[in-house]
C-alpha cells in the first residue's frame, strides 16, 4: 500500500461520479469520510516513537504486535478536532446512520475521556460508562473512533511496517496494530493470500489453508464463495463461523485499490451475516 492510496481512491470515485452523474449513497458516504481522513493525515506529523529496535523485534518474536496503546504518538487536541469533524459528518447522514447523542459531539474536547475511550477501542474493552450510560449506540461510537483514529493508525504503520517481515509473520492479527484482517487479496504471482489490516492498512502474507480467526486447518470446516467472474471471494469457517472478503488479482488487469474494495463489497458482508457468520476476529495478546 502507498502513501497516496487515499488520494488514488478520491480521484477514482471522483470519475465514476462524472461519468454516471452521481455516486451510490454509500460511496458518497466513504467519500466524504476519505476526504476529512486525508485532509487530516496532512496535518498529522510523523508519529515519535519511544520503542527502540530491540522492543521492537522482541515483541515481533514473541508475536505481539508492535503497538501497544501507551506507545501510540497521538496529538489528542488534533484527533479531538478530527472526531469533531467525523462526528458532525456522521450526524448529517442521520436518517441512514441513526441520531447522534449530544454528548458524542462533544467528545472531542473532553480530552481524559476521549482518551479512555480510544484506549477502550484499541483495546477492546469496554467503552466508559460515562458515555454509554446515555445511551450512546456502541456500534456508532466504535465507527466514529475508528474512523477519527484511522490517519493516526496509518502514519504509525508507515513509520513502523519496515520493521516487519511480512511473509513470516503469518498471524490472524496485524503485526503493526493487533488489528482484525477485514480484507484479503490473493497476490498475481504465485497466488498466496495477503490479508489487509482493518485499522491502520497493513498487509501480510497467511496460509490460504488456515482460518486467520480461529486457526484451524480442518479442511472440512473450510470454504469459500465466489461470484461468476471468480474475482471476489468470501472464506468462511465452520467451526468458528467468521468470515472473510477477498479479491483475486490473478483475475483482473486493473490497479485494485483494496481500502476501496472494502466499500465496494459491502453486500458480501450483509450476505455473509444474513448466513449468521461474524467478521474476523481473533485475540492478538
Ligand atoms: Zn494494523
Ligand atoms: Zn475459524
Amino acid at each position: 500500500m502507498t502513501t497516496g492510496t487515499d488520494d488514488k481512491i478520491l480521484k477514482r470515485l471522483e470519475k465514476w461520479e462524472k461519468k454516471e452523474g452521481s455516486l451510490p449513497k454509500a460511496l458518497e458516504f466513504y467519500r466524504g469520510l476519505l476526504g476529512i481522513q486525508s485532509r487530516a493525515k496532512s496535518r498529522i506529523c510523523v508519529p515519535k516513537l519511544s520503542l527502540t529496535e530491540k522492543t521492537i523485534s522482541n515483541r515481533l518474536s514473541h508475536g505481539s504486535p508492535i503497538l501497544r496503546f501507551d506507545d501510540l504518538s497521538i496529538d489528542w487536541s488534533l484527533l479531538g478536532s478530527i472526531l469533531e469533524e467525523v462526528t458532525a459528518f456522521f450526524a448529517s447522514y442521520s436518517a441512514d446512520l441513526g441520531e447522534v447523542p449530544e454528548n458524542l459531539k462533544h467528545l472531542g474536547s473532553r480530552l481524559p475521556l476521549l482518551k479512555e475511550a480510544t484506549r477502550a477501542w484499541f483495546e477492546g474493552t469496554p467503552f466508559p460508562p460515562q458515555i454509554m450510560d446515555s445511551g450512546v449506540n456502541e456500534v456508532l461510537l466504535d465507527h466514529i473512533i475508528h474512523a477519527s483514529l484511522r490517519p493516526f493508525l496509518i502514519n504509525h504503520r508507515e513509520a513502523l511496517i519496515s520493521f516487519v517481515d511480512r511473509e513470516r509473520w503469518r498471524r490472524g492479527f496485524c503485526p503493526i496494530c493487533g488489528g482484525n484482517p477485514d480484507f484479503a487479496y490473493l497476490d498475481k504471482e504465485p497466488g498466496a493470500r495477503w490479508l489487509l489490516c482493518s485499522r491502520c492498512d497493513a498487509e501480510w502474507l497467511f496460509q490460504r489453508l488456515e482460518c486467520p480467526s480461529c486457526g484451524t486447518h480442518d479442511q472440512n470446516a473450510l470454504a469459500y464463495f465466489t461470484d461468476e467472474e471468480g474475482l471476489y471471494r468470501l472464506y468462511v469457517c465452520e467451526q468458528c463461523r467468521h468470515y472473510l472478503k477477498a479479491i483475486d488479482l490473478r483475475v483482473t488487469e486493473s490497479e485494485v485499490l483494496l481500502p476501496l474494495e472494502r466499500f465496494l463489497t459491502i453486500d458480501m458482508d450483509n450476505q455473509a451475516q444474513k448466513k449468521g457468520y461474524s467478521p474476523s476476529s481473533s485475540a492478538p495478546r
